[in-house]
Order: C-alpha cells, then structure tokens, then sequence
C-alpha cells in the first residue's frame, strides 16, 4: 500500500491511494479539486490514468475537493463516494450512476481498500475525513476541521501514517492579510486546524511504528513549509526532515506503507 497527493491547499486537494492484491492494483481517490485535465496531468506525473482509478471519495462540498468529481463518474464511471449532505449541499445536480452514499462509521470496500469514513467539525454540510487500510496497513487522513476533539483521536489511533492539516501559523492568521471575519471563520471551531492543533493530536496519536507524516493543506498567507514541519516534528520528537509537506502544486510523491 502507499498513497502520495497530488496537490494540497485551498487551491485543489487530491490524494491518490493505491494497494495490490497480487493480482490487481486498487486505486482511490480522496478529493479531486482540480480540472478534469489538471487531474489528468498531476496523475500521470505519478504514472497513473484517469481511466484506472476506481473510486473517488470526496470530503465535502467545498471546491478545493469536489473539483471534477462529477465529470469524472460520469466520464468514466468512477464510483463516488460522497455524504447525503454533501450531495445536498452540491444543489440540483443529475446523480451519476455511480454515486454512492458515504457515512459516518461505514466500511466502504473498493477493491483491496477499506474506507472508514468519520465526522469532523468544519464549515460545510456534512464533511467526512478517513480512514483507509489494506488489511494490513492503515493511513489516516485528515483535512479540513476546526478542532480535533478524543473520537477523531480514537479514530487515527495506530495508524501507520498519517496526512494532517496544518493550515495556519495563530500568529501569523491574527497578523496576517485576512479581514476579521474570515480570520474568525479559518481560526474559529468549525474552521481549518492550526499548526499547533495538529501538533497536539499528533502528539496523542503518534506511536513508534508511525512511518510518515505529511503536513496538509497549508496556507499560502498564514502558514509557512518550514513552521508546519517544525510543529509536527517537535511533537515526533523527531527532527523536521522526517516531516514531508505536501504543496499546492505539487503535494507529495508516493509514501510507502510496506
Ligand atoms: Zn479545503
Ligand atoms: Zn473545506
């Protein structure tokens, strides 16, 4: 098993997870907040087509993530995994054939993954991060929340690798360009989780056989690569290089999980 992003940032997320079973390759998408064809390009970079992914999940309605989920089920035939409220939330749109209804708690079987979808705390109608395993292997991805409160802990515990979002340095957001408003959203409850906050869960869930953890969904104005790695390193216990950051334009290359 092992996953890489294909861009993360309030610009277009995307990661692609991928496991074999020996006879063939299972590969899933986690958002796809991008162009049809920007899709395509940042796929083939990691030498994979369209045409062979075989199920998209999608977080929630925001556009950074929903991108060209729809065109690509009805294209291609993806399945798309997607909440009831997130499907409500996208307004009076045709259902694909493909479309599937994800919820808190489920087992979601593609091929040789499992999915377990969870709730989190963000400003849009029903958002949803996940879990995802092999049978063997288990990656934790988390994006787009205000707070990490003991379930989304529990729910991330003994994963082998996890993929967290550090969107804002709280100096930095207070400081920085946003209007009062928007800082109240991006910093408040249901908004997007500090480079401490993350620290701090990773603190909680990290365990000696952790082999990566990617820093996510930083922002352009209020964070920086450098102060995102620190935090989460320092809450390793482990120096920052050991901490890969995933950028808008290029997220991150595969990361192995054995
Ligand atoms: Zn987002
Ligand atoms: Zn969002």
């Amino acid at each position: 098993m092992r996953f890489c992003s294909l861009g993360s940032g309030s610009s277009g997320n995307a990661t692609l997870i991928e496991a074999g079973d020996g006879t063939r390759t299972t590969r899933v998408l986690v958002d796809c907040g991008f162009s049809l064809r920007e899709l395509a390009r940042r796929l083939a970079r990691r030498g994979v087509s369209v045409e062979s992914i075989d199920a998209v999940f999608v977080t929630h309605e925001h556009g950074d993530h929903v991108g060209c989920a729809l065109a690509l089920a009805r294209r291609h035939g993806t399945a798309l995994w997607i909440s009831e409220g997130t499907w409500a939330a996208l307004g009076d749109v045709d259902a694909p054939a493909s479309l599937r209804h994800a919820r808190d708690g489920m087992a979601i079987a593609v091929g040789a993954l499992e999915l377990r979808p969870f709730t989190v705390p963000h400003d849009a109608s029903e958002p949803l991060q996940l879990t995802c395993s092999d049978g063997w292997r288990r990656l934790g991805l988390l994006t787009d929340l205000g707070h990490a409160d003991d379930e989304i802990a529990r729910r991330l515990a003994g994963c082998d690798a996890l993929l967290l979002e550090c969107n804002h340095d709280r100096g930095m957001l207070a400081q920085g360009p946003y209007p009062a408003f928007l800082k109240r959203r991006v910093g408040g409850d249901h908004g997007h989780l500090a480079n401490e906050q993350a620290a701090d869960l990773l603190r909680r869930v990290a365990h000696r056989a952790l082999r990566h953890v990617v820093a996510a969904h930083l922002s352009r104005q209020n964070n920086r690569p450098e102060i995102a790695a620190a935090a989460l390193a320092t809450a390793l216990g482990a120096p920052a290089s050991e901490v890969v950051v995933a950028d808008a334009a290029q997220g991150c290359d595969w990361l192995d999980l054995g």
